[in-house]
């Protein structure tokens, strides 16, 4: 099958996702047959190396052989069960996984297919937890530039006009307070003291403060201190706002730790997981909370204090399954400290980027590398210049705007990753940057 015949007749009837498809009038969109480790294969036996993850989702490759094989047992067994009334053991097992995982406190789990959904679930929860109280307190804070989804609920409280700016009619009031500039101390006593204000003048009425702890994803890769985290969460929970961690793309190692709490050491009232939840296998999202919140809504049922909140594919057994044997895999690879050695080489190989006059910044947090480019105009769209410049040449990035960044599968060899920036730099070279 070639694959010309089957990018046209997608053309014919899929709408992609974030995507102008006539874009894909000039450029064909891609079909892949098949994925091994960190190569995905089109229909011609031709390879690309996934420098991100199919979107931050994966990490530990494709069709990896174990989580498949988990994945078929469970098949055998049971596909998926409702999850009011019914329980499974897969379900069972990785909640109590997840709670022994997560910062100390966290100890219920409750499910979503989709990391939108989850925020959903988070705002929702600490909206009713407060009223569960006799507290109406009806204002989200998130941080400037922040990015949690494209719900209208999850929208409401991104700060990316890209993505908010059409839908603004449509969306809840929220408040935004800066993110730390940098990584640098001083940026998040800066920052810190903007929220400190902000509480001072509205703490009362503010439901909770929403954070992508240390990195800030499709907002262009923001890095900031762990400081931060640790002392907005207190200044919180001083004033009775609760504090939300959207992890749904820090989870699961990407910074350097399991979850990027931990180097604040703090414990979020809600903790939002999902991306890499599954290994990015299968969509499954999970919201974690504490039992002083669990309790507000813990009585004799009343419809008005009960949660009352669902999804189909609530728990789905298959995708728990994913779940399970993707910890397994942690724990057998003792991956978190294995990382550390990839995390390295990625930022041996971002020195090289320091020095030239296109580039405005190098970071890195963990399994995050960035390459930040001046620009100039941004209707030029570099970054789509530079994606597919290196797609021709075997390599998959997807940069935000001038924010060029590698967001590997822990896979990945130290080889395979100097392949990744050997395509970037020649991509500057040829746009003269
Ligand atoms: C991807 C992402 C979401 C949204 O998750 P979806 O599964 O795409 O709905 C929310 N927050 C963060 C930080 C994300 O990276």
């Amino acid at each position: 099958m070639a694959n010309n015949a089957i990018s046209q007749r997608d053309m014919a009837v899929v709408w992609h996702p974030c995507t102008q498809m006539k874009d894909h009038e000039t450029f064909p969109i891609i079909p892949i047959a098949r994925g091994e480790g960190v190569y995905l294969e089109d229909f011609e036996g031709n390879r690309t190396i996934d420098a991100i993850s199919s979107w931050w989702v994966n990490l530990f490759g494709h069709a990896n052989g174990y989580i498949n094989s988990k994945i078929k047992e469970q098949l055998e067994k049971l596909e998926h069960v409702i999850l009011a009334g019914f329980t499974h053991e897969g379900i069972v097992r990785l909640s109590e996984r997840l709670v022994a995982l997560a910062p100390q406190g966290l100890s219920r789990c409750f499910y979503a297919d989709n990391g939108s959904s989850a925020i959903e679930v988070a705002l929702k929860m600490s909206y009713h937890a407060h009223k569960n109280l006799g507290e109406d307190r009806r204002i989200f804070v998130s941080l400037s530039n922040s990015y949690h989804g494209e719900t209208l609920g999850a929208l409401s409280v991104g700060d990316v006009a890209l993505y908010k700016e059409t839908y603004s009619p449509l969306l809840i009031h929220s408040l935004q307070t800066p993110v730390p500039e940098n990584q640098s101390l001083e940026a998040a006593h800066k920052a810190l003291e903007a929220y400190r204000l902000l509480l001072q003048e509205r703490g009362t009425e503010i439901a909770a403060l929403i954070v992508e702890p240390l990195v800030q994803g499709a907002g262009g890769m923001g890095m900031y201190h762990p400081y931060f985290l640790t002392h907005a969460k207190a200044l919180s929970t001083q004033y009775g706002v609760h504090f939300i961690a959207d992890e749904i793309m820090v989870g699961f190692g990407r910074t350097g730790s399991m979850f990027a709490c931990e180097q604040a050491k703090i414990t979020p009232d809600f903790l939002i997981l999902s991306k890499g939840l599954t290994g990015g296998y299968l969509p499954l999202s999970v919201v974690l909370t504490g039992e002083a919140i669990y309790q507000t809504f813990y009585c004799d049922y009343d419809p008005y204090r009960s949660f009352l909140h669902s999804h189909s594919y609530t728990g789905n057994a298959l995708a728990c399954a994913a779940a399970n044997a993707t910890l397994d895999l942690f724990e057998a690879h003792n991956t978190i400290e294995s990382n550390r050695l990839l995390a390295r080489c990625m930022g041996e190989e971002l020195q090289r980027f320091q020095l030239r006059l296109g580039v405005k910044e190098i970071r890195q947090c963990g399994m995050i590398g960035v390459i930040e480019l001046h620009e100039s105009d941004p209707k030029a769209r570099l970054g789509v210049s530079i994606h597919r410049y290196c797609l021709e040449r075997g390599v998959l990035i997807r940069p935000l705007g001038a924010v060029i960044y590698v967001m590997p599968p822990y896979v990945m060899t130290p080889n395979e990753l100097t392949m990744v920036f050997d395509a970037i730099e020649s991509a500057l070279n040829h746009h003269g940057l």
